[in-house]
């Protein structure tokens, strides 16, 4: 079969662009995955036990975006799912983001009078930066944040980074900001919630389309080879659009170096109760080798009895190793300039083009990268009505 666009990964980015470009563009596209299934890193399937489980780690949706949800929403109805996360701190759970209701239950008595100069600083239903918070000179609002960095963040942060937030992206911390507020979700977003059949089956639905083929178990690298006329595939310069979804600096063999990620070890636990915790997710923000315990019935809805599945998570660095997954970009100034070297050979492929958390090498949720593809998609669209 003849293919008018070639999409390589069946992740988030590569469901979406296939879509829109078989759909709105009449293209054949022939998607190459290398796992064994689609979905990317969102993907969900049952365990031994009948529990519903992310196999790469809790995913919750959510998006400030209305065209992000609608368009997702074709493919899915949604569960309603608030995500609320409370941190372990020395046996003693409070909500987090860090609210006035964690303050009440770290400071006591002394939580009315630190609330009033929080909220004559910063203002009611303020978000405020952990590191914004801790420039802060009033003696209690000092003494507060130093709470909140050593309680919350510093052993986290260390854990799943290897180094203290004053090292990492301040977007990165700026996630998680201190909230003055009593609302305890984790996310504010209007659109938030879980695919009511899952993600994979979410996936399923947006890549059965007749111009789609799917291929698993297909690693793009043996069977492109990058020539200044264009990408061969399989020995012949494909013609149509080239969208490639991994990471960028393993498509050149890694000439300049590694770009630096962060990977996870989970470790799945089944237990014989309903119930492993009272949330979605705890944190455990001054203790344990692992950053946190998500239990999935919480979140995906599912209803059986007797039985639950949680997972710790357990960062460290990627090493490229085969099996090891590379889930978080570690973004600075020095590995951003490394990912635009890989960027430029990339963009000098003609026809080629870059989406998604790992071809971006961006710390994106899923919601950003379905508005990527989506973006891209319309662009290729574009040129292709120009031709
Ligand atoms: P991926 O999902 O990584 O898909 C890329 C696909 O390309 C993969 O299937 C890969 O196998 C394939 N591929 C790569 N190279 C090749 C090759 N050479 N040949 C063939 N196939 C290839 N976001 C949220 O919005 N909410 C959350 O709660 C959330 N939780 C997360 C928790 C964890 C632990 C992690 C790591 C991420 C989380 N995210 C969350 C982010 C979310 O996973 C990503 O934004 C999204 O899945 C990225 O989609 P993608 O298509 O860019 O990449
Ligand atoms: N963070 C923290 N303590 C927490 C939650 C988050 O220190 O209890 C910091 C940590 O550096 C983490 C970042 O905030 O990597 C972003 O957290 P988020 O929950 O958004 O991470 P993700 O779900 O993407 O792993």
């Amino acid at each position: 079969m003849k293919f008018d666009a070639l999409v390589i990964g069946a992740g988030y980015a590569g469901a979406v662009t296939a879509r829109q470009l078989a759909e709105v563009g009449n293209m054949r596209v022939l998607v190459l995955e290398q796992r064994d299934h689609i979905g990317g890193n969102a993907y969900d399937c049952k365990d031994d036990a009948g529990v519903l489980i992310h196999q790469y780690g809790p995913h919750i949706f959510h998006t400030v975006e209305k065209r992000v949800y609608d368009y997702l929403s074709r493919f899915t109805t949604w569960l309603p799912y608030e995500h609320r996360v409370v941190a372990n701190v020395h046996g003693q759970l409070m909500p987090v983001p860090f609210n006035l209701d964690s303050l009440e239950i770290a400071f006591g008595d002394r939580a009315p009078a630190l609330r009033e100069k929080l909220l004559a600083a910063y203002g009611p239903e303020q978000k405020v930066t952990i590191l914004e918070l801790r420039k802060n000179t009033d003696p209690d609002l000092a003494e507060l944040a130093d709470y909140v960095y050593q309680n919350v963040f510093v052993n986290y942060t260390m854990k799943q980074w290897g180094t203290t937030p004053e090292q990492i992206d301040p977007a990165t911390t700026a996630r998680v900001p201190v909230f003055l507020s009593h609302d305890d979700r984790y996310f504010q977003d209007p659109y938030q919630g879980m695919p009511a059949n899952g993600y994979t089956s979410l996936f399923a639905r947006m890549l059965d389309h007749p111009n789609i083929t799917v291929e698993l178990g297909q690693d793009a690298r043996e069977h492109l080879i990058f020539t200044p006329e264009g990408v061969k595939l399989d020995g012949e310069v494909f013609a149509g659009p080239v969208v490639y979804t991994g990471p960028v600096d393993e498509l050149f063999d890694c000439r300049f170096g590694r770009l630096p990620y962060r990977t996870l070890d989970f470790q799945f636990e089944t237990h014989p109760v309903d119930w492993y915790q009272t949330r979605g997710t705890v944190n455990y923000t001054v203790d344990q080798p692992y950053t946190r315990i998500t239990e999935f019935k919480h979140m995906t809805g599912q209803e059986i009895k007797g039985v639950t599945t949680i997972v710790k998570e357990f960062s460290k660095p990627y090493s490229g190793t085969e099996g090891e997954v590379p889930y978080y970009a570690i973004i600075s100034p020095e590995n951003t300039a490394l990912y635009e070297k890989y960027k430029a050979l990339a963009d000098a492929l003609p026809n080629f083009h870059l989406v998604g958390r790992l071809a971006e090498y961006k710390y994106y949720n899923m919601d950003a990268i379905v508005a990527q593809a989506l973006d891209l998609a319309d662009r290729l669209l574009k040129n292709k009505k120009s031709e």
